[in-house]
Protein backbone atom coordinates (compact mmCIF):
# COMPACT_ATOMS: atom_id res chain seq x y z
CA UNK A 1 0.00 0.00 0.00
CA UNK A 2 2.73 2.45 1.05
CA UNK A 3 4.30 1.85 -2.32
CA UNK A 4 1.02 2.29 -4.59
CA UNK A 5 0.73 5.63 -2.38
CA UNK A 6 4.39 7.06 -3.14
CA UNK A 7 4.08 6.47 -6.46
CA UNK A 8 0.92 8.57 -6.59
CA UNK A 9 2.55 11.01 -5.07
CA UNK A 10 5.89 10.76 -6.93
CA UNK A 11 3.92 11.18 -10.20
CA UNK A 12 0.88 12.66 -9.75
CA UNK A 13 0.23 16.43 -9.53
CA UNK A 14 -0.67 17.49 -5.78
CA UNK A 15 -3.89 18.90 -6.06
CA UNK A 16 -5.55 16.69 -3.78
CA UNK A 17 -4.74 15.41 -0.08
CA UNK A 18 -6.46 11.81 -0.53
CA UNK A 19 -6.94 9.74 2.54
CA UNK A 20 -4.47 7.12 3.01
CA UNK A 21 -6.33 3.90 1.58
CA UNK A 22 -5.89 2.62 -1.32
CA UNK A 23 -9.05 0.93 -2.83
CA UNK A 24 -8.79 -1.87 -5.28
CA UNK A 25 -12.47 -3.13 -5.55
CA UNK A 26 -15.72 -2.14 -4.68
CA UNK A 27 -19.83 -3.66 -4.18
CA UNK A 28 -22.52 -1.77 -3.52
CA UNK A 29 -21.58 0.44 -0.06
CA UNK A 30 -18.86 -1.53 0.56
CA UNK A 31 -15.10 -0.60 -1.15
CA UNK A 32 -11.87 -3.33 -0.44
CA UNK A 33 -8.26 -1.90 -0.11
CA UNK A 34 -5.58 -3.90 -1.25
CA UNK A 35 -4.53 -5.52 1.19
CA UNK A 36 -8.10 -6.75 1.71
CA UNK A 37 -9.92 -4.07 4.26
CA UNK A 38 -13.43 -3.39 3.94
CA UNK A 39 -14.90 -0.19 4.30
CA UNK A 40 -18.09 1.20 4.63
CA UNK A 41 -17.94 3.66 1.56
CA UNK A 42 -19.96 6.88 3.43
CA UNK A 43 -18.72 9.69 0.68
CA UNK A 44 -19.81 7.78 -2.39
CA UNK A 45 -17.58 9.73 -4.63
CA UNK A 46 -19.09 13.30 -3.55
CA UNK A 47 -22.84 11.59 -4.54
CA UNK A 48 -21.43 10.14 -8.05
CA UNK A 49 -22.08 6.85 -6.63
CA UNK A 50 -25.63 7.57 -5.53
CA UNK A 51 -26.62 4.01 -6.55
CA UNK A 52 -23.61 2.05 -4.77
CA UNK A 53 -20.46 0.56 -6.66
CA UNK A 54 -21.35 -1.70 -9.04
CA UNK A 55 -24.68 -1.52 -9.68
CA UNK A 56 -25.82 -4.33 -11.51
CA UNK A 57 -28.47 -2.47 -13.79
CA UNK A 58 -25.86 0.25 -14.18
CA UNK A 59 -22.62 -2.52 -14.84
CA UNK A 60 -25.09 -4.74 -17.60
CA UNK A 61 -26.31 -1.15 -19.25
CA UNK A 62 -22.58 -0.14 -19.91
CA UNK A 63 -21.43 -3.87 -20.58
CA UNK A 64 -23.85 -4.28 -23.18
CA UNK A 65 -23.03 -0.68 -24.93
CA UNK A 66 -19.12 -1.61 -24.42
CA UNK A 67 -19.78 -4.26 -26.88
CA UNK A 68 -21.81 -2.18 -29.35
CA UNK A 69 -20.45 1.55 -29.36
CA UNK A 70 -18.79 3.77 -27.67
CA UNK A 71 -18.33 7.14 -29.19
CA UNK A 72 -19.26 8.69 -32.62
CA UNK A 73 -19.04 12.63 -31.17
CA UNK A 74 -21.66 14.58 -32.20
CA UNK A 75 -20.38 14.85 -36.00
CA UNK A 76 -23.23 11.96 -36.82
CA UNK A 77 -25.84 11.04 -34.89
CA UNK A 78 -26.08 7.91 -32.64
CA UNK A 79 -29.07 5.75 -31.12
CA UNK A 80 -28.36 6.00 -27.09
CA UNK A 81 -28.57 10.45 -26.79
CA UNK A 82 -32.22 10.72 -28.35
CA UNK A 83 -33.74 8.15 -25.99
CA UNK A 84 -31.26 9.53 -22.75
CA UNK A 85 -32.58 13.16 -23.57
CA UNK A 86 -36.33 11.85 -23.92
CA UNK A 87 -36.15 10.42 -20.81
CA UNK A 88 -33.68 13.13 -18.40
CA UNK A 89 -36.21 15.93 -20.19
CA UNK A 90 -39.38 14.16 -18.81
CA UNK A 91 -37.99 13.59 -15.14
CA UNK A 92 -37.05 17.13 -15.01
CA UNK A 93 -40.24 18.18 -17.03
CA UNK A 94 -38.11 20.03 -19.10
CA UNK A 95 -37.90 20.05 -23.81
CA UNK A 96 -34.22 20.03 -23.82
CA UNK A 97 -31.09 18.38 -22.61
CA UNK A 98 -27.56 19.44 -23.39
CA UNK A 99 -25.17 16.62 -22.97
CA UNK A 100 -21.43 17.38 -21.27
CA UNK A 101 -19.44 15.17 -18.79
CA UNK A 102 -18.29 16.90 -15.70
CA UNK A 103 -20.00 19.29 -13.32
CA UNK A 104 -17.71 21.86 -13.80
CA UNK A 105 -18.87 21.95 -17.95
CA UNK A 106 -22.68 21.63 -17.03
CA UNK A 107 -22.00 25.03 -14.84
CA UNK A 108 -19.95 26.87 -17.97
CA UNK A 109 -22.79 25.57 -20.18
CA UNK A 110 -25.78 26.97 -17.60
CA UNK A 111 -23.68 30.28 -17.84
CA UNK A 112 -22.95 30.25 -21.79
CA UNK A 113 -26.95 29.63 -22.19
CA UNK A 114 -27.97 32.33 -19.48
CA UNK A 115 -25.79 34.53 -21.06
CA UNK A 116 -27.19 33.74 -24.70
CA UNK A 117 -30.77 33.77 -23.39
CA UNK A 118 -29.81 36.91 -21.74
CA UNK A 119 -29.00 38.91 -24.90
CA UNK A 120 -30.73 37.64 -27.14
CA UNK A 121 -34.54 37.24 -25.67
CA UNK A 122 -34.40 39.03 -22.63
CA UNK A 123 -32.27 41.71 -24.36
CA UNK A 124 -29.50 42.66 -22.32
CA UNK A 125 -26.82 45.04 -23.71
CA UNK A 126 -23.86 43.13 -25.38
CA UNK A 127 -21.26 41.94 -23.24
CA UNK A 128 -23.17 43.39 -20.15
CA UNK A 129 -24.96 40.50 -18.85
CA UNK A 130 -24.46 39.25 -15.18
CA UNK A 131 -25.11 36.08 -12.74
CA UNK A 132 -26.14 36.49 -9.39
CA UNK A 133 -23.94 33.80 -7.29
CA UNK A 134 -24.11 33.06 -3.20
CA UNK A 135 -21.31 33.39 -1.11
CA UNK A 136 -20.01 30.21 0.17
CA UNK A 137 -20.62 28.31 -3.25
CA UNK A 138 -18.88 25.49 -4.70
CA UNK A 139 -19.54 24.88 -8.59
CA UNK A 140 -16.39 23.39 -10.05
CA UNK A 141 -12.82 24.29 -10.32
CA UNK A 142 -12.44 26.09 -13.99
CA UNK A 143 -11.23 29.72 -14.35
CA UNK A 144 -14.95 31.19 -14.14
CA UNK A 145 -16.09 29.48 -11.81
CA UNK A 146 -13.46 29.79 -9.05
CA UNK A 147 -13.36 33.68 -9.85
CA UNK A 148 -17.03 34.13 -8.59
CA UNK A 149 -16.03 31.48 -5.66
CA UNK A 150 -14.74 33.68 -2.20
CA UNK A 151 -13.09 30.52 -0.95
CA UNK A 152 -9.38 31.57 -0.89
CA UNK A 153 -8.01 28.40 -1.78
CA UNK A 154 -9.97 27.91 -4.58
CA UNK A 155 -9.41 31.55 -5.86
CA UNK A 156 -5.44 33.00 -4.93
CA UNK A 157 -3.04 32.38 -7.55
CA UNK A 158 -5.39 31.47 -10.84
CA UNK A 159 -6.58 35.28 -11.76
CA UNK A 160 -7.42 37.32 -13.45
CA UNK A 161 -11.14 36.12 -13.77
CA UNK A 162 -14.04 36.39 -16.02
CA UNK A 163 -16.50 39.33 -14.95
CA UNK A 164 -20.27 39.73 -14.92
CA UNK A 165 -20.67 37.65 -11.55
CA UNK A 166 -22.36 39.41 -8.10
CA UNK A 167 -21.67 37.51 -4.81
CA UNK A 168 -24.81 37.79 -2.19
CA UNK A 169 -24.75 35.42 1.04
CA UNK A 170 -26.44 32.39 0.77
CA UNK A 171 -29.65 32.03 2.41
CA UNK A 172 -30.55 35.55 2.03
CA UNK A 173 -33.67 36.35 -0.68
CA UNK A 174 -33.58 39.70 -0.17
CA UNK A 175 -30.19 40.26 -0.98
CA UNK A 176 -30.49 38.74 -4.52
CA UNK A 177 -33.66 40.71 -5.42
CA UNK A 178 -32.05 44.00 -4.01
CA UNK A 179 -28.87 42.70 -6.68
CA UNK A 180 -30.60 42.08 -9.68
CA UNK A 181 -30.39 44.71 -12.34
CA UNK A 182 -31.75 44.90 -15.83
CA UNK A 183 -28.82 43.49 -17.45
CA UNK A 184 -29.04 40.30 -14.72
CA UNK A 185 -29.56 37.42 -16.61
CA UNK A 186 -29.66 34.33 -14.07
CA UNK A 187 -29.35 33.65 -10.33
CA UNK A 188 -27.14 30.67 -9.91
CA UNK A 189 -27.40 28.73 -6.93
CA UNK A 190 -26.78 24.71 -5.08
CA UNK A 191 -30.59 24.29 -3.34
CA UNK A 192 -28.67 23.33 -0.78
CA UNK A 193 -24.43 24.22 -0.78
CA UNK A 194 -22.61 20.76 -0.87
CA UNK A 195 -19.03 21.49 -0.66
CA UNK A 196 -20.06 24.55 1.73
CA UNK A 197 -20.57 21.75 4.57
CA UNK A 198 -24.38 20.45 3.57
CA UNK A 199 -25.80 24.11 4.49
CA UNK A 200 -29.46 23.77 4.36
CA UNK A 201 -30.84 27.36 3.34
CA UNK A 202 -33.64 29.03 5.52
CA UNK A 203 -37.11 27.04 4.79
CA UNK A 204 -38.75 29.37 1.85
CA UNK A 205 -35.66 30.43 0.31
CA UNK A 206 -36.19 28.82 -2.51
CA UNK A 207 -39.64 29.83 -3.18
CA UNK A 208 -38.90 33.42 -2.85
CA UNK A 209 -36.04 32.56 -5.10
CA UNK A 210 -38.19 31.58 -7.89
CA UNK A 211 -40.90 34.00 -7.21
CA UNK A 212 -38.34 37.03 -7.45
CA UNK A 213 -36.96 35.43 -11.01
CA UNK A 214 -40.22 35.08 -12.48
CA UNK A 215 -41.12 38.94 -10.65
CA UNK A 216 -37.96 39.98 -13.01
CA UNK A 217 -37.60 38.07 -15.88
CA UNK A 218 -33.75 36.54 -14.70
CA UNK A 219 -33.25 32.58 -15.11
CA UNK A 220 -33.37 30.39 -11.77
CA UNK A 221 -30.17 27.87 -12.66
CA UNK A 222 -30.37 25.35 -10.04
CA UNK A 223 -27.10 23.55 -9.70
CA UNK A 224 -28.35 20.22 -8.19
CA UNK A 225 -24.92 18.21 -9.39
CA UNK A 226 -24.51 16.95 -5.79
CA UNK A 227 -27.81 17.90 -4.67
CA UNK A 228 -29.99 15.83 -7.06
CA UNK A 229 -31.29 12.37 -8.55
CA UNK A 230 -32.39 11.30 -5.38
CA UNK A 231 -29.58 12.36 -2.57
CA UNK A 232 -31.65 14.30 -0.35
CA UNK A 233 -35.02 11.91 -0.30
CA UNK A 234 -36.51 14.07 -3.40
CA UNK A 235 -35.08 13.72 -7.40
CA UNK A 236 -33.87 17.33 -6.57
CA UNK A 237 -33.35 19.53 -3.90
CA UNK A 238 -35.78 22.16 -5.22
CA UNK A 239 -38.56 19.63 -4.54
CA UNK A 240 -38.23 19.92 -0.76
CA UNK A 241 -40.00 23.64 -1.27
CA UNK A 242 -41.85 22.21 -4.07
CA UNK A 243 -39.81 24.63 -6.81
CA UNK A 244 -39.46 24.01 -10.48
CA UNK A 245 -35.87 26.29 -11.70
CA UNK A 246 -35.72 27.35 -14.89
CA UNK A 247 -32.67 25.25 -15.72
CA UNK A 248 -31.01 22.04 -13.63
CA UNK A 249 -27.39 21.70 -13.78
CA UNK A 250 -27.29 17.96 -13.19
CA UNK A 251 -23.78 15.29 -13.72
CA UNK A 252 -22.34 13.04 -10.75
CA UNK A 253 -24.74 10.28 -10.59
CA UNK A 254 -26.41 10.62 -13.93
CA UNK A 255 -22.95 8.75 -15.25
CA UNK A 256 -24.20 6.03 -12.39
CA UNK A 257 -20.90 6.46 -10.80
CA UNK A 258 -19.01 4.22 -14.08
CA UNK A 259 -18.31 7.28 -16.06
CA UNK A 260 -18.51 11.46 -16.68
CA UNK A 261 -21.90 12.33 -17.41
CA UNK A 262 -23.32 15.80 -17.18
CA UNK A 263 -26.30 18.02 -18.52
CA UNK A 264 -28.12 21.19 -18.60
CA UNK A 265 -31.82 20.67 -18.55
CA UNK A 266 -34.15 23.31 -19.63
CA UNK A 267 -37.17 24.48 -21.84
CA UNK A 268 -37.09 24.96 -25.18
CA UNK A 269 -37.41 28.98 -25.09
CA UNK A 270 -34.00 29.13 -22.69
CA UNK A 271 -31.74 25.95 -24.08
CA UNK A 272 -33.14 26.63 -27.95
CA UNK A 273 -31.18 29.68 -28.06
CA UNK A 274 -27.69 27.80 -28.54
CA UNK A 275 -27.45 27.56 -32.54
CA UNK A 276 -25.31 24.78 -33.80
CA UNK A 277 -21.36 25.40 -33.54
CA UNK A 278 -21.90 27.75 -30.34
CA UNK A 279 -20.69 25.06 -28.08
CA UNK A 280 -20.15 21.78 -27.95
CA UNK A 281 -17.89 18.33 -26.09
CA UNK A 282 -16.02 15.56 -28.58
CA UNK A 283 -17.18 13.15 -25.57
CA UNK A 284 -20.08 15.37 -24.50
CA UNK A 285 -23.21 12.79 -25.64
CA UNK A 286 -21.42 9.42 -26.13
CA UNK A 287 -23.51 6.38 -26.95
CA UNK A 288 -21.95 5.13 -23.54
CA UNK A 289 -22.35 7.84 -21.30
CA UNK A 290 -25.93 7.86 -22.63
CA UNK A 291 -26.65 4.20 -21.90
CA UNK A 292 -25.39 4.35 -18.50
CA UNK A 293 -27.45 7.55 -17.90
CA UNK A 294 -30.74 6.72 -19.55
CA UNK A 295 -30.91 3.33 -16.99
CA UNK A 296 -30.24 5.95 -14.00
CA UNK A 297 -33.26 8.06 -15.14
CA UNK A 298 -35.26 4.67 -15.42
CA UNK A 299 -33.79 3.40 -12.31
CA UNK A 300 -35.02 6.87 -10.57
CA UNK A 301 -38.67 7.06 -12.64
CA UNK A 302 -39.30 4.18 -10.09
CA UNK A 303 -39.04 6.94 -7.45
CA UNK A 304 -37.54 4.10 -5.53
CA UNK A 305 -34.56 5.52 -4.62
CA UNK A 306 -36.14 8.83 -3.50
CA UNK A 307 -37.97 6.78 -0.81
CA UNK A 308 -35.25 5.25 0.66
CA UNK A 309 -33.33 8.08 0.79
CA UNK A 310 -35.69 10.28 2.52
CA UNK A 311 -36.78 7.06 5.08
CA UNK A 312 -33.51 6.45 6.02
CA UNK A 313 -32.26 9.61 6.16
CA UNK A 314 -34.81 10.55 8.74
CA UNK A 315 -33.15 7.25 10.88
CA UNK A 316 -29.74 8.72 9.83
CA UNK A 317 -30.75 11.92 11.22
CA UNK A 318 -32.30 11.11 14.38
CA UNK A 319 -28.74 8.71 15.02
CA UNK A 320 -26.19 11.60 14.57
CA UNK A 321 -28.38 14.26 16.35
CA UNK A 322 -27.86 11.92 19.84
CA UNK A 323 -23.94 13.26 18.41
CA UNK A 324 -24.67 16.53 19.14
CA UNK A 325 -22.70 17.41 22.70
CA UNK A 326 -20.46 14.01 22.35
CA UNK A 327 -17.99 15.43 20.10
CA UNK A 328 -20.73 16.89 17.76
CA UNK A 329 -21.53 20.85 17.64
CA UNK A 330 -24.27 20.73 15.38
CA UNK A 331 -25.85 18.51 12.28
CA UNK A 332 -27.34 19.50 9.35
CA UNK A 333 -29.74 16.44 7.29
CA UNK A 334 -31.43 16.03 4.16
CA UNK A 335 -32.14 12.74 3.19
CA UNK A 336 -29.29 10.84 2.83
CA UNK A 337 -27.21 13.58 3.40
CA UNK A 338 -25.50 15.24 6.24
CA UNK A 339 -22.57 17.43 7.05
CA UNK A 340 -21.17 16.98 10.91
CA UNK A 341 -19.63 19.82 12.61
CA UNK A 342 -16.69 17.90 14.80
CA UNK A 343 -15.96 19.80 18.51
CA UNK A 344 -12.53 21.60 18.07
CA UNK A 345 -11.45 20.00 21.45
CA UNK A 346 -12.29 16.87 19.52
CA UNK A 347 -9.98 17.23 16.68
CA UNK A 348 -10.20 18.39 12.64
CA UNK A 349 -12.68 17.05 10.77
CA UNK A 350 -9.85 15.37 9.17
CA UNK A 351 -8.33 14.07 12.32
CA UNK A 352 -11.73 12.62 12.43
CA UNK A 353 -11.72 10.93 9.25
CA UNK A 354 -7.99 9.09 9.69
CA UNK A 355 -9.39 7.86 12.77
CA UNK A 356 -12.37 6.84 11.38
CA UNK A 357 -10.20 4.29 8.70
CA UNK A 358 -9.40 2.43 11.24
CA UNK A 359 -12.53 1.60 12.47
CA UNK A 360 -13.98 0.71 8.54
CA UNK A 361 -14.91 3.66 7.65
CA UNK A 362 -14.47 6.22 5.01
CA UNK A 363 -15.57 10.09 5.25
CA UNK A 364 -14.04 12.67 4.09
CA UNK A 365 -13.58 16.51 5.80
CA UNK A 366 -14.74 19.39 4.08
CA UNK A 367 -13.89 23.10 5.55
CA UNK A 368 -11.86 22.16 8.74
CA UNK A 369 -14.06 21.17 11.20
CA UNK A 370 -17.12 19.38 9.12
CA UNK A 371 -17.52 15.97 7.88
CA UNK A 372 -19.33 15.32 5.14
CA UNK A 373 -21.41 12.23 4.84
CA UNK A 374 -23.24 10.74 1.73
CA UNK A 375 -23.71 7.08 1.55
CA UNK A 376 -24.70 5.14 -1.41
CA UNK A 377 -28.55 5.18 -1.24
CA UNK A 378 -28.53 1.49 -1.24
CA UNK A 379 -27.41 1.53 2.27
CA UNK A 380 -28.53 -0.32 5.08
CA UNK A 381 -30.53 0.97 8.14
CA UNK A 382 -28.04 -1.52 10.07
CA UNK A 383 -25.22 -0.28 8.12
CA UNK A 384 -25.55 3.36 9.03
CA UNK A 385 -26.22 2.15 12.74
CA UNK A 386 -23.09 0.58 12.71
CA UNK A 387 -21.05 3.71 10.87
CA UNK A 388 -22.51 5.73 13.63
CA UNK A 389 -21.62 3.79 16.26
CA UNK A 390 -17.97 3.72 14.75
CA UNK A 391 -18.29 7.44 14.59
CA UNK A 392 -19.03 7.56 18.28
CA UNK A 393 -16.13 5.56 19.28
CA UNK A 394 -13.83 7.70 17.28
CA UNK A 395 -15.63 10.98 18.75
CA UNK A 396 -14.86 9.52 22.22
CA UNK A 397 -11.61 9.08 21.83
N1 LIG B 1 -21.44 21.81 -8.74
C1 LIG B 1 -21.56 21.27 -7.51
C2 LIG B 1 -22.72 21.66 -6.64
C3 LIG B 1 -20.62 20.35 -7.04
O1 LIG B 1 -20.73 19.85 -5.81
C4 LIG B 1 -19.55 20.00 -7.90
C5 LIG B 1 -18.52 19.04 -7.45
O2 LIG B 1 -18.35 18.77 -6.28
C6 LIG B 1 -19.47 20.57 -9.16
C7 LIG B 1 -20.45 21.47 -9.55
C8 LIG B 1 -18.34 20.25 -10.10
O3 LIG B 1 -18.45 18.95 -10.59
P1 LIG B 1 -17.17 18.24 -11.27
O4 LIG B 1 -16.21 17.94 -10.15
O5 LIG B 1 -17.73 17.00 -11.91
O6 LIG B 1 -16.60 19.21 -12.25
Amino acid sequence: MARVIADENEHVAHNYHPLPVVISRGEGVWVTDVEGRRYLDLLSAYSALNFGHGHPALLAAAQEQLNRLTLTSRAYHNDRLGPFAAALAELCGKDLVLPMNTGAEAVETGIKVARAWGYRVKGIEPDAATVVVAHGNFHGRTTTIVGFSDDPQARDGFGPFTPGFVGVPYGDAAAIEAAITPSTAAVLIEPIQGEAGVVLPPEGYLRAVRDICTKHDVLFIADEIQSGLGRVGETFACDREGVVPDVYLLGKALGGGILPLSAVVADREILGVIRPGEHGSTFGGNPLAAAVGLRVVEMLQTGEFQTRAKALGEHLEARLQSLVGEGVTAVRVAGLWAGIDIDPAVGTGREVAERLIARGVLAKDTHGQTIRIAPPLVVRATELDWAVEQLRFVLAG
